[in-house]
């Protein structure tokens, strides 16, 4: 259940749409209910993701108290691009780490797939995803239709001659002896095909993921604190341009404030209720 000072504001949610002449919520699962008849009623829907919608497939969030950073600290300094060009020893642990990912080989969960509904009836205007677990694919959506704002996992980017291949092949290398497998073209540093902090963003990714906001009659935010820009921008640009907002995500967000529907409760449960996927 959500945390009383939670649901008086989705109390005050609602009770602000019965001054408009709309129906009185006052419980949670009449936010659910809420939220599953505005996916349910809109037809250009744009989804922005982030890591607490994959906790539930084994992959760990970052600031949590099970998170990556607090447990292993090594792990933010291997996030950080000046430091993962400069130190082959931390390098050398990332590949571990990486092929230790892909050997758990993680799968969608009925969050990923309950989205699938919203593509199906052809409602999808994107999904905006800060995930680099590649989840979403997975789940069935169609690849033009997930913006990868941070990249994927699945990929290596040489940081010299940018060639791009699927991360199983440096991987390869890794487990037949190589500690930190070089570019084959240039002899360039390898990575993930993954924004560090201290690198930029992909600008044509993130124009599209505006773009999407922009045209969306809903925005439906999910697994995200929203609060890691430029991403979280997203919300409010969808808010200005007269999209409904719902937020599912496990603890309060930095922008409950912009919500027509705020449901804090865990997301692979609640997911397939406001997708339609089951009765709630
Ligand atoms: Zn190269």
């Amino acid at each position: 259940m959500p945390e009383p000072e939670i649901l008086a504001r989705v109390r005050a949610t609602f009770s602000k749409n019965r001054q408009n002449g709309r129906v009185t919520y006052e419980s949670q699962a009449q936010a659910i209910e809420l939220a599953k008849q505005l996916v349910a009623t809109s037809s250009k829907i744009t989804v922005l993701t982030g890591a607490g919608i994959s906790t539930d497939s084994g992959i760990p969030d970052f600031r949590g108290p099970n998170g990556l950073w607090t447990k292993n600290p090594d792990a933010e300094r291997a996030a950080t691009l000046q430091f993962y060009l400069q130190d082959a020893q931390l390098r050398n642990r990332s590949w571990q780490t990486r092929l230790k990912w892909i050997n758990n080989n993680p799968q969608p969960n009925d969050g990923h797939r309950a989205l699938l509904a919203i593509e199906q009836r052809n409602a999808l205007v994107a999904i905006v995803t800060q995930n680099v677990d590649e989840l979403h694919q997975r789940a069935g959506h169609q690849p033009n239709k997930v913006l990868e704002v941070h990249g994927t996992l699945h990929r290596t980017c040489c940081w010299g001659c940018k060639d791009r291949r699927p991360m199983t092949e440096a991987l390869a290398r890794v487990q037949a002896g190589e500690p930190d497998p070089k570019c084959e073209l240039c002899g360039g540093i390898l990575k993930s095909d993954t924004i560090l902090f201290g690198q930029s963003l992909d600008q044509d990714v993130m124009d599209q993921a505006m773009q999407a906001s922009t045209e969306c009659d809903l925005f439906l935010a999910v697994g995200t604190s929203l609060s890691v820009f430029p991403a979280c921008n997203t919300l409010p640009r969808a808010k200005t341009c007269g999209a409904k907002i719902v937020i599912v995500n496990g603890q309060p967000t930095e922008m409950d404030k912009y919500a027509d529907a705020i449901i804090n409760a865990p997301i692979s449960e609640v997911l397939p209720q406001i997708c339609g996927v089951v009765n709630s």
